[in-house]
């Protein structure tokens, strides 16, 4: 047992054997200890000036702030799942985000991002990208092949996220990536959502792959981190630019994203089965306007997803027929099991109010109620359904 997992396996498989390395550390312990360090001592000046070059190796131990072993567990794990050359795990989702765009574009430069990008995102772009000289169009989600027209001569980057934040439209990511392979831009996406295991954008030719492993990797909602795979005509150029940005991960929380990993597959399946239950109860509910979830076959991603996707994870969205703010908050303000909070990801449920007709340029919202994302936790559906039928009876008495 040694860690090194052979290819062709499984990525269930991979999720229980992938970053074990027993020979790295004396106990033969399961699993790998958290190795906390800043400082790492070397044998002789020889071993110190040969170990500056070898930081962009994947599991070269020189100094704290490029990672431990701990780190390079979990990396190692993360790029095995995305089938890709390497992997480096960043301090937050945002961070990976941020790497991925400072690693290809600079000033003069033009980026394509999706309209439907999760909201902190855009203000990456319409902020430190614009103050650096960085040109952004946000693009319609449903732009597929067409995406080539909007490619420009100074285009560098394409930024995709599927479904997309808030209300969940699919993209056609494979005829996206597609384009941009054939006038030399590079594609990355947010792939938070689907995960690896429901999704594998490296295999679509997309290519830099990132989550916010803060979500299902870590999935407990006690630690925050991201995640950054890509090819080997890559991985240097983000390595690099994490190192410039002066990124650390916690190693307390790589291992706490490395326990996570161990069950993210049973996890994902039970947050797939209950948010699908609760999204065809919410469908069939008269105070609903519709329910975006693209597994739900009246979807209009629907297609894609189930040409593209082998499952969907707990998130997705619900639109109210309009009601009073006052409706809403007596709907929302008195659920026991929906905690009321950003992020999502963990074991447990939670609702949030979204308002995509402050963000999209590209493709103006076009709702007329309000809108409530939920996240359908591991507890039983059933309780939750009866936690939101209570709710809906408070809507009706508050006059919605
Ligand atoms: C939460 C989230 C992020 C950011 O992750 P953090 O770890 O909170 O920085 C990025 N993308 C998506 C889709 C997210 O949901």
């Amino acid at each position: 047992m040694t860690g090194k997992v052979k290819s062709g396996l499984q990525p269930d498989t991979i999720l229980g054997h992938a970053g074990r390395d027993l020979t790295a550390h004396g106990g033969r312990a399961i699993n790998p200890p958290v190795v906390r360090a800043s400082t790492i001592v070397f044998d002789s000046l020889a071993d110190w000036a040969a170990a500056a070059p070898r930081r962009m190796e994947p599991d070269f131990v020189q100094y704290g702030r490029f990672g431990t072993p701990t780190h390079f567990a979990l990396n190692d794990a993360i790029a095995k799942l995305e089938g890709a050359h390497a992997a480096l795990c960043l301090p937050s989702g945002l961070a990976a985000i941020v790497v991925t765009y400072l690693a290809f574009l600079g000033p003069g430069d033009h980026a394509l991002v999706a309209d439907t990008v999760y909201a902190p995102n855009r203000n990456t772009c319409t902020g430190l990208l614009a103050r650096i000289g960085v040109e952004t169009t946000f693009y319609d989600p449903s732009v597929g092949a067409g995406i080539a027209e909007l490619i420009r001569p100074n285009t560098k980057l394409i930024f995709l996220e599927a479904p997309g934040s808030l209300t969940f439209e699919m993209q056609d990511v494979p005829a996206i990536a597609e384009a941009a392979r054939a006038r030399g831009v590079v594609t990355a996406i947010d792939n938070t959502w689907a995960t690896p295991l429901y999704f594998r954008p490296l295999e679509v030719g997309v290519d830099v792959s990132l989550m916010a492993g803060t979500k299902y990797v870590v999935g407990h909602s006690d630690a925050m981190l991201g995640t950054l795979a890509t090819t080997e005509a890559h991985y240097e150029r983000i390595k690099k630019t994490s190192h410039e940005l002066g990124y650390a991960v916690g190693p307390d929380d790589a291992w706490l994203a490395l326990r996570g990993l161990r069950t993210l597959s049973v996890r994902l399946a039970r947050h797939h089965e209950s948010g699908l239950e609760v999204a065809r109860w919410l469908a069939a509910r008269p105070e609903v306007a519709r329910v975006f979830h693209p597994a739900l076959p009246g979807d209009p991603g629907h297609a894609l997803w189930k040409r593209d996707f082998s499952g969907a994870c707990g998130l997705f969205g619900f639109e109210l027929k309009p009601v009073s703010e006052a409706a809403v908050a007596a709907l929302v303000d008195g659920l026991e099991l929906f905690g009321l909070g950003a992020s999502w990801g963990g074991y447990e449920s939670l609702v949030l109010p979204a308002h995509p007709e402050k963000l999209r340029t590209a493709v103006p919202w076009d709702g007329k109620g309000p809108i409530l994302r939920l996240h359908v936790g591991l507890e039983d559906p059933g309780d939750l359904i009866a936690d939101l039928e209570a709710g809906f009876e408070r809507l009706r008495a508050a006059g919605g």
